[in-house]
């Protein structure tokens, strides 16, 4: 089926028939043990529109048994076959992709045209991941003639993967490949504003031929699913990604078990942009760093860096550009799409209204919205708020929506304190046609991951993740495989 005709049904009915509803556990949908429910909504209209499982502590239990019960089995095949079967699962995500993108676009409220691009991100995740399968190996150590020593990768166990509501297919995705491509087995929850397409995951997984129970999926809340798996003394190493806040309490959790964590946590990214820069290309760049999902994105660049010579001519031309986003529901092909709840609504505004009531200089946007076709719908006017002091904490804290900060500077010097002038470090952009200042930035900004020239350049090849309150651990690239095992050396005498 077309995603048209998917969209058609959805408009026509309020729904879309056979969402999944209950928990993928064991390679079958599975009924919460507690038989309650809780609602999904469509963000563009702010209205419920399907029920799924909450889960809990027993749901939690089931899962990690049919994790463990093929723990050995998966672990020990041979990481060719393990490959073959990823490789199959991201051909039928590329073949199921209509529907995956326009579940995603109904269940996060961003607009299909982003919603398929993460759904393309997902298969090439297990693309990537199928050949990496093949490529882990261990190494020989010098010990002399009468020595050999050697190591091998073995995949760590049990992984648990706790996955926002921003990027939720795609983000379960690059932690669920790695995972599987090492031999661990998985229980993943996600966030519970958007249960489906993690689900619809597992599904294709097993349809692709994954053993029952080597990936399971169990929805519900972060208190009454997320905690009881973190803390599973089963579990052996949990990715968590989400808030500073909650990423410290999982960390705290995993403590009490000595459970491995990598977190990949928030950010306020500097996007710099130097006078001898390309203007439009910078422009376009900033635009597609915030206003992408509307601004929610961990590594959005919510801060214009930039210098004072060019400031006033950047920010006019992307101001004019700002104006021509059109808002709208995500599946109605809109550019620019609601916020995923009326809480982080809710929160989006408060951050501007304290901004205002700060006297800070809003330049483009600042008020809630709707879709202007049916006047419903959770959207936030992308925004733009000028001369934003370094100390001020529209420049400091996370505001998760399409709020730019922009901050002057006089030199490269100024330019990199403001860039390093967070408690984050998860990304950065530089604009600028001086290849040496941009990789002098790139050497001194304390971030994960820097893009040169385009932001969000770099695909699944490339390791992410964040330094200082950002988190640790990297995902993506061969370093996300690395994550997922640990290494048996092995040192023997022989004469
Ligand atoms: P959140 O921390 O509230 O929730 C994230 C996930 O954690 C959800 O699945 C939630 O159910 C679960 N959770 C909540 N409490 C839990 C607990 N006690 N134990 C276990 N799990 C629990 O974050 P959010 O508001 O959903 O997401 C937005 C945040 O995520 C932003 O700060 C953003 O920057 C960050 N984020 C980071 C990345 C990255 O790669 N660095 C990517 C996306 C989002």
């Amino acid at each position: 089926r077309s995603a048209a005709s998917y969209i058609e049904e959805y408009f026509s009915s309020g729904t879309i028939a056979d969402l999944p509803r209950d928990h993928f556990i064991g390679g079958a949908w599975v009924a919460p043990a507690s038989g309650q429910t809780m609602e999904t909504f469509d963000p563009g209209k702010g209205r419920a529109y399907h029920r799924f499982a909450a889960g809990n502590a027993e749901d939690i239990e089931r899962a990690v048994q049919a994790a463990a019960s093929v723990e050995r089995e998966w672990g020990q095949m041979k990481p060719s076959a393990r490959g073959a079967i990823l490789a199959r699962a991201a051909q039928l995500i590329r073949e199921e992709s209509a529907y995956l993108a326009v579940v995603e676009s109904l269940d996060s409220g961003k607009p299909l045209g982003e919603a398929e691009g993460d759904v393309g991100g997902a298969a090439r995740a297990f693309e990537y991941y199928a050949a990496a399968a093949n490529a882990l190996q261990g190494e020989s150590f010098p010990l002399g003639h009468e020595y050999l020593g050697y190591s091998h990768p073995e995949p760590v166990g049990i992984t648990a993967h706790i996955i926002p509501w921003n990027f939720p297919l795609s983000t379960a995705a690059r932690g669920i490949a790695p995972a599987l491509a090492a031999g661990c087995t998985v229980v993943a929850k996600p966030a519970e504003t958007t249960p489906l397409t993690a689900l619809l995951l597992a599904d294709i997984l097993f349809r692709a031929g994954l053993p029952a129970g080597v990936c399971n999926v169990v929805t519900g809340t972060g208190p009454q699913a997320g905690a009881p798996l973190v803390k599973h003394r089963a579990v052996r190493h949990v990715t968590f990604t989400g808030s500073v806040p909650t990423g410290i309490n999982v960390m705290r959790e995993a403590a009490e078990n000595v459970t491995r964590v990598l977190l990949e946590l928030g950010g306020k990214s500097p996007v710099v942009v130097l006078a001898d820069a390309d203007l439009e290309a910078a422009a376009d760049g900033v635009i597609g760093a915030i206003y992408e999902n509307a601004g929610q994105i961990c590594s959005a660049g919510s801060r214009l860096v930039v210098d004072r010579k060019i400031h006033a001519a950047l920010v006019e031309r992307i101001v004019a550009k700002v104006k021509k986003l059109e808002l709208g529901h995500g599946l109605k092909g809109s550019q620019f799409g609601p916020v995923n709840s009326g809480l982080q609504l809710d929160r989006i505004a408060g951050h501007v209204d304290r901004a205002r009531e700060r006297g800070l200089s809003i330049v483009a946007g600042g008020n809630r919205a709707t879709d202007p076709a049916t006047g419903e719908g959770w959207f936030f006017e992308p925004t733009i708020i000028d001369n934003v002091p370094a100390d001020d904490p529209a420049a400091q804290e996370e505001i998760f929506g399409p709020v730019l900060v922009v901050q002057p500077f006089d030199d490269e010097a100024e330019a990199l304190a403001l860039a390093n002038g967070t408690e984050f470090g998860l990304v950065a952009g530089i604009y600028t046609s001086d290849f040496s200042a941009a990789h002098r930035l790139a050497r001194d900004i304390d971030a994960g991951q820097v893009f040169i020239n385009e932001y969000f350049a770099g695909g699944i090849e490339v390791p992410f993740g964040g330094n200082k309150h950002s988190g640790f651990g990297r995902e993506k690239g061969l370093e996300a495989v690395k994550a997922y095992c640990r290494i048996k050396s092995v040192a023997a005498r022989i004469g």
